[in-house]
C-alpha cells in the first residue's frame, strides 16, 4: 500500500505557509509523499527536505504540472481516489470500507481555490470530515489518522538526526547522530 497526498493548485507566496503544514501534516500522519499542482515552488520543496533530513522518514514531495492526467493516470494503474471535501459524505459512513482499501495505493486530494468538478467525478471517495467548511490541513489530519488508527503518527521515522524525548514538563530531545 503507498499512501500520498496531491494538494491542488499552489500560489506562490500565498500559499506558502498552507502547503507546508500540508506537507508536514501528510509525512506526520503516515503519507509517504506530496504532490502538489499549481506554482512550482523549490522553496516549499527545500523547508520540507530540511524537515526530513532533521527529523527522519522518506517523505519526498514532487510537483505536477497537470492534476487531471495524473489523477487519470494514478485511476488507471488501479489507485484509488479520495477527494476531501464538505460536500462529500461524512467519513464516519465510509472509513470501514475506506480501511478494506488499505491493500491499495492511495491518493488522497486536498483542494485550495476552487476545485473543478471533474475531481468530484473522477474520485472514487469525495468525504467530508463534516459539513462545515475548515481548512484542508484539518481534514487531512483527521482523515489519515482515522484511517490509520492513529497507527502512523507513533511510528518512529528512520535516519531521524533528533528524536524528541517525551515528557510530563518541560522539553527534550535526543541528538541521535551526535551521541
Ligand atoms: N469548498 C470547500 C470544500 O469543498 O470543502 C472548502 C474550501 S477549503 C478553503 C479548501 C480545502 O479544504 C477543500 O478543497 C477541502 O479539501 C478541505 N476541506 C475544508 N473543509 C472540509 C470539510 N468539511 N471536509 C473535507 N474537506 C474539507
Amino acid at each position: 500500500m503507498t499512501l500520498v497526498v496531491l494538494r491542488l493548485f499552489h500560489r506562490l507566496m500565498r500559499d506558502k505557509r498552507m502547503s507546508t503544514h500540508i506537507a508536514l501534516t501528510a509525512r506526520a500522519f503516515g503519507a509517504k509523499q506530496l504532490f502538489y499542482t499549481g506554482s512550482h515552488d523549490s522553496s516549499l520543496e527545500e523547508s520540507i527536505g530540511r524537515i526530513t533530513e532533521d527529523w527522519g522518514g522518506n517523505f519526498h514531495i514532487d510537483h505536477k504540472e497537470n492534476e487531471l492526467s495524473f489523477i487519470k493516470k494514478w485511476k488507471q494503474e488501479g489507485g484509488i481516489i479520495v477527494h476531501l471535501t464538505m460536500f462529500g459524505i461524512e467519513l464516519g459512513d465510509k472509513i470501514v470500507e475506506l480501511k478494506q482499501k488499505l491493500n491499495k495505493n492511495l491518493l488522497v486530494i486536498v483542494g485550495g481555490t476552487k476545485v473543478p468538478s471533474a475531481i468530484y467525478h473522477l474520485a472514487d471517495y469525495n468525504i467530508a470530515i463534516g459539513h462545515q467548511p475548515h481548512s484542508e490541513v484539518a481534514a487531512l489530519a483527521v482523515f489519515l489518522d482515522r484511517l490509520t488508527a492513529g497507527k502512523t503518527r507513533k511510528e518512529k521515522l528512520s535516519n531521524a538526526n533528533v528524536e524528541i524525548i517525551p515528557m510530563e514538563k518541560g522539553k527534550s530531545t535526543k541528538q541521535k547522530n551526535k551521541e
